[in-house]
C-alpha cells in the first residue's frame, strides 16, 4: 500500500516536516562547510569558537529584544539537562506548573523527584486543551510551556497576577520560541534549544534570563544546597559570560544555530519569524477545516499552535499515509508517539516555507484519495 508514488510536480521542495530535530536550511550547511576547516576539530576555548558562542548569544539577544539586564545562557544538554538545571538551580523550595502535554509533565517529575523541595501544586489539562498558572501563597517558581510540541497547543507568555513578590516564571520555550510572539518582560527564564525553531542541531539549551533569575541562582547556590557540578546553573553563567561552556559543545550546532539566528534577523527578526509561521498555520489548519477527513487536534483555536500543528483524521489512517509520505522523501509526520491519536503532526517552524506545508496538504489529499 506504501508504494504509491507522489507526482513530482506537488510535492514540496523540502520534504522535512519534523517538529524536532527540524528542518536544517541547506545554506546554514554551506556556511557550515565552507568554514569546516579553521572551526570544526578547533579548542572550544579559543577565539575561533568563542566567537561564534558570542554570534550566537548576541544574535538570541537582538532576535528576542532582550530587556536590559537579561543575559543568554548556555550549555549542554538540552532542554532536558535544563530542566535539572532549574530543578537544582532556581526552584527554592515550592514550584507551580501548568502541564498539558508530555513535555510540561518532565519538568514536573524532576521537581516532584528532588527530595529537597516541597510537593508542587500541578495545574493539568488533558491532551488537546490547556491548563494555566494561577496565584498561589508560597510559590517562589511558577512555570509553564509555551508550546506543547505533544499536542500542538500554545498559550501566551504572561506574568501570574498577584504572584508573591519575587517569585520567577519559567517558560519551556523549545519549540515555540522563534515561531511564537512573546514579550521577555513577561518571564524570567525563556529556554529553549537549537533543533526547532532555530533549525539546528540538538544538544544544547539555551536560556533568556532575568536579573531577578539570575540573582535567584547565586542565592541558592549561596545556600549551600548540594547541586552536581554538570548542572550547576552558576558555573553556566560564568561560562556564558565568557562565550564558552563548561564542557565540550557541539561546535556544528553552535555555527548552524547562530547562522540561523543571523539569516532570521536579516529577514526582519522575531516578527518576520512569527508572521511566516501563522502563515503556515493559516494554510494548514484552513485545508484540515475544509476536509472532509481532517480537522484540528485543537478545538480551541485560541489554543491551536502556530509553531506544531496536529490534525486528527477520520476514515483514513494517517499512519499508512505517513508512510507513504515518508516513502515520498515526506519525513516526520507522524504524531508524538505517546497521544496515540489518528493523527499526523506537522512543524511550521519559519524555517519551513508555506508554500511547503501547501504543498504538504496537496500531498496528503493525493494519498488519502487512493489509499
Ligand atoms: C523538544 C522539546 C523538549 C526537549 O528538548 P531536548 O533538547 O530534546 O531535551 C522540551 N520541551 C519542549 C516543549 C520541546 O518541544
Amino acid at each position: 500500500m506504501t508504494d504509491l508514488r507522489i507526482p513530482d510536480s506537488i510535492k514540496p521542495v523540502d520534504g522535512r516536516f519534523g517538529s524536532g530535530p527540524s528542518k536544517v536550511r541547506p545554506e546554514g550547511v554551506e556556511s557550515l562547510a565552507a568554514v569546516s576547516r579553521t572551526f570544526l576539530g578547533t579548542s572550544h576555548r579559543q577565539k575561533t569558537v568563542k566567537d561564534q558562542v558570542a554570534r550566537l548569544r548576541r544574535g538570541l539577544a537582538e532576535f528576542f529584544a532582550m530587556p536590559d539586564g537579561y543575559e543568554v545562557v548556555l550549555a549542554n544538554g538540552g532542554t532536558s539537562a535544563f530542566w535539572e538545571v532549574a530543578t537544582f538551580g532556581l526552584v527554592r523550595e515550592r514550584a507551580q506548573f501548568a502541564e498539558f502535554g508530555e513535555f510540561g509533565a518532565k519538568f514536573v517529575k524532576a521537581v516532584k523527584d528532588a527530595p529537597f523541595l516541597a510537593e508542587p501544586t500541578v495545574h493539568q489539562a488533558p491532551g488537546g486543551q490547556a491548563a494555566f498558572l494561577a496565584a498561589e501563597a508560597g510559590v517562589d517558581t511558577y512555570a509553564s510551556v509555551q508550546n506543547e510540541t505533544s499536542t500542538g497547543v500554545a498559550v501566551p507568555v504572561r506574568r501570574v497576577a498577584g504572584a508573591d513578590q519575587g517569585a520567577l516564571l519559567l517558560t519551556d520555550a523549545t519549540s515555540g520560541g522563534g515561531s511564537l510572539d512573546v514579550d521577555l518582560r513577561e518571564t524570567d527564564v525563556y529556554y529553549l534549544a537549537p533543533q526547532k525553531a532555530l533549525g539546528s542541531d540538538g544538544g544544547l539549551w539555551l536560556a533568556l534570563m532575568s536579573p531577578a533569575a539570575i540573582e535567584r541562582a547565586f542565592e541558592i547556590k549561596a545556600s549551600g544546597r548540594y547541586i552536581p557540578q554538570f548542572l550547576d546553573l552558576v558555573t553556566a553563567i560564568e561560562q556564558s559570560r565568557l562565550e564558552q561552556t563548561y564542557n565540550t559543545p557541539a561546535l556544528s550546532t553552535v555555527f548552524l544555530a547562530a547562522e540561523q539566528l543571523d539569516w532570521m534577523n536579516a529577514q526582519g527578526g522575531l516578527a518576520w519569524a512569527v508572521k511566516r509561521s501563522a502563515e503556515s498555520a493559516a494554510v494548514i489548519y484552513g485545508w484540515a477545516e475544509k476536509s472532509s477527513y481532517a480537522t484540528p487536534f485543537v478545538t480551541d483555536p485560541q489554543l491551536r499552535s502556530a509553531a506544531v500543528a496536529t490534525i486528527d483524521f477520520e476514515g483514513v489512517d494517517a499512519a499508512a499515509i505517513a508512510r507513504a509520505l515518508r516513502a515520498n522523501g515526506i519525513v516526520d509526520t507522524e504524531p508524538y508517539r505517546k497521544l496515540g491519536r489518528n493523527q499526523l503532526r506537522v512543524a511550521l517552524y519559519p524555517t519551513v516555507e508555506p508554500s511547503d506545508v501547501a504543498a504538504l496538504t496537496a500531498c496528503i489529499d493525493y494519498l488519502a484519495e487512493r489509499l
